[in-house]
């Protein structure tokens, strides 16, 4: 028989993963608690409609084991933790089920905090929170997608003083993959900074407003890979960086708010070996998980962008030490990342 767990390459030595059956509301989930050494565990709630259950352990030990990793390189006092639901979320959401995750919650004693994520949304967090204060992410102060842009933008900046040793983005081009809630907002501030922009999204609205609003040049989704760029921004899907589109992409920058860029691991070495900087995603996409975190340790929001803020320092830092030792970004960040919360 097949061990899905402790033999999954993203078990990596998790505290605590919890099954959560109940009859009546139906509710199936997947709790992980990667590491706590740093505070509670925090990230979100996926809801999908997983092939089996191999997938969805797969999925959410991959998902905390990348939180912790997160969390810790964005210097915030949490730990890394997931959970799953497995069920449709356009056909098979109700309060119930949602406030029966909330009473697991409340069983883990504040050791794990939920927030929204793919296919769950605030209405959904406001059920969690009708059995449990370990929630996060209502919506109280709004959507943290800017500040995910924000940490994005930031991050390009870094990434071009650094690899172009400029102060400007005057006049660069940015080609930008997916104009959502993050790249959207991300878009609109390298306008704003004079960068030019090239754009795709399978939303033919989006792409049109971008072209409106920012004079920005519209492509298809197959051939931004291919767009004359300094900056690739990768801000729709994951694994985009994979053996097909390295030898198109003609960027020397890769900074986009996507999660899990690299299709494997030795893609950052391929990079490497290409000239072209990499800006790890989990460094670069934290912004959204500083605000989250911000409001539920009550913490001034006055200060999340200061905050934010930092990701520049953090990844000027990784690009300094990656090229000193010989090593990717992406190997560098999770370096950095295990001497904050490993002991
Ligand atoms: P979103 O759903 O609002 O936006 C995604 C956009 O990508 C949509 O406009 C969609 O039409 C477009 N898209 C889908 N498939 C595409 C394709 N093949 N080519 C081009 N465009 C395509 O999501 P979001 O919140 O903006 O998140 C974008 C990415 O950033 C995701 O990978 C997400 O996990 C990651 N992320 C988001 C946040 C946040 O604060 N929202 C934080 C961290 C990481």
């Amino acid at each position: 028989m097949t061990a899905f767990v402790f033999n999954e390459p993203n078990f990596d030595d998790h505290e605590q993963v919890v099954f959560v059956s109940e009859a009546k509301s139906g509710l199936k989930a997947i709790i992980a608690v990667h590491n706590t050494n740093l505070g509670p565990a925090m990230g979100g709630c996926r809801m999908w409609n997983y092939l089996n259950e191999g997938a969805a352990i797969n999925d959410v030990l991959r998902l905390s084991r990348g939180m912790t990793y997160k969390n810790a390189v964005a210097g915030l006092p949490i730990g890394g933790g997931k959970s799953v639901i497995i069920g449709n979320p356009k056909t098979d959401k109700t309060p119930q089920l949602f406030e029966a995750l909330g009473e697991a919650l409340q069983r883990l004693g504040g050791r794990y905090v939920t927030a929204e994520d793919v296919g769950t949304s605030p209405a959904d967090m406001a059920d969690v929170a009708k059995q449990t204060k370990f929630v996060a992410g209502l919506g109280a102060s709004g959507d943290p997608s800017p500040f995910t842009a924000l940490g994005c933008f930031v991050g390009a900046q870094a990434a071009v003083k650094y690899q172009l040793k400029r102060d400007s983005m005057e006049g660069l081009v940015a080609a930008v993959q997916g104009l959502g809630h993050v790249g959207y907002d991300y878009a609109r501030r390298l306008h704003a900074a004079g960068a030019k922009l090239i754009v795709a999204d399978i939303d033919a609205a989006v792409v049109e407003r971008a072209r409106a609003e920012f004079g920005a040049q519209v492509v298809s989704v197959e051939e931004i890979y291919d767009a004359e760029a300094d900056i690739y921004a990768p801000c729709a899907l994951g694994a985009t960086l994979n053996p097909q589109t390295l030898t198109r992409i003609k960027a020397k920058i890769i900074a986009g708010g996507a999660n899990n860029q690299l299709a494997t691991a030795d893609i950052g070495d391929q990079l490497r070996a290409k000239g072209v900087l990499y800006v790890p995603d989990f460094v670069i996409n934290a912004g959204g998980i500083i605000k989250v975190c911000y409001e539920y340790l009550n913490k001034p929001e006055s200060e999340v962008e200061a905050h934010v803020r930092q990701i520049g320092g953090t990844l000027m830092e990784v690009f300094e030490r990656a090229a000193k030792e010989g090593l990717s970004t992406s190997v560098v960040a999770d370096r950095v990342a295990e001497a904050r919360f490993k002991r």
